[in-house]
C-alpha cells in the first residue's frame, strides 16, 4: 500500500469536535506508529533537504516540522499564537469562523541569511487562513517559501487555491 494510503488509515475521524458539525482529523494515531511517522518524516525531508529553514505553525505543524528540519539539519523557526514568543516579534492576523487569531514569528528568525528558501509545515489545510498569515510573516522577514507542505487537504475548502494565489506551492500528503 502506497505511504499515502497508509497515513490515511492512520488518521482518526473526531466527528463533532471541537464543535458540532467538524470532523476533527486526529493525528496523534499517526504519530503512535512510530514506522509511519519516520516514513512520513523522510518523504518531505528527501523532498525539501535544499531548504535553508523549515517552518511550523503551532502546535502540530511544530511535531512535523521539527523533524523535518532535524532530518535534514536545517534550522526550525515556530510560527506562534499571539503572545507566546519571547522575543521581538511581528504579527498577522487572520479570519477564523467567528472573530479572528493572530500569529507571530521572531523578527531575527531567518539570522542574517538573506533571502531564504523556507518550507512552510502545518498537519492540515482547510480553509488556509493560517498558512497565509504564516507566508505573509515569512515574506516581511525576507524569506522565500518554495512550498508550503501538508499532511492533510480538505480540498473542498479550497484553501491550497488561496496558498497558490500567494505564488507559494501546495504540497499536500493525503486529500479528503
Ligand atoms: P485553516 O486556517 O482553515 O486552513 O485551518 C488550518 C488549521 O486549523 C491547522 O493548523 C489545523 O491544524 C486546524 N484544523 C482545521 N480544521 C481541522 C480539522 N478538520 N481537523 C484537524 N485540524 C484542523
Amino acid at each position: 500500500m502506497d505511504l499515502a494510503q497508509r497515513v490515511k488509515n492512520s488518521i482518526r475521524d473526531i466527528p463533532d469536535y471541537p464543535k458540532k458539525g467538524i470532523i476533527f482529523k486526529d493525528i496523534t494515531t499517526l504519530l503512535n506508529d512510530g514506522e509511519l511517522f519516520s516514513e512520513v518524516i523522510d518523504y518531505f525531508a528527501k523532498k525539501y533537504e535544499n531548504v535553508d529553514f523549515v517552518c511550523g505553525i503551532e502546535s502540530r505543524g511544530f511535531i512535523f516540522g521539527a523533524a523535518i528540519a532535524a532530518k535534514i539539519k536545517k534550522g526550525f523557526v515556530p510560527l506562534r499564537k499571539k503572545g507566546k514568543l519571547p522575543y521581538t516579534t511581528i504579527a498577522e492576523k487572520y479570519a477564523l469562523e467567528y472573530g479572528f487569531d493572530e500569529i507571530e514569528i521572531h523578527i531575527d528568525a531567518f539570522k542574517d541569511i538573506k533571502n531564504p528558501k523556507v518550507l512552510l509545515v502545518d498537519d492540515l489545510i482547510a480553509t488556509g487562513g493560517t498558512a497565509e498569515a504564516a507566508i505573509k510573516l515569512i515574506q516581511k522577514i525576507g524569506g522565500d517559501v518554495v512550498a508550503a507542505a501538508f499532511l492533510i487537504e480538505l480540498t473542498f475548502l479550497d484553501g491550497a487555491d488561496k496558498i497558490r494565489e500567494l505564488g507559494v506551492d501546495v504540497d499536500s500528503l493525503v486529500k479528503y
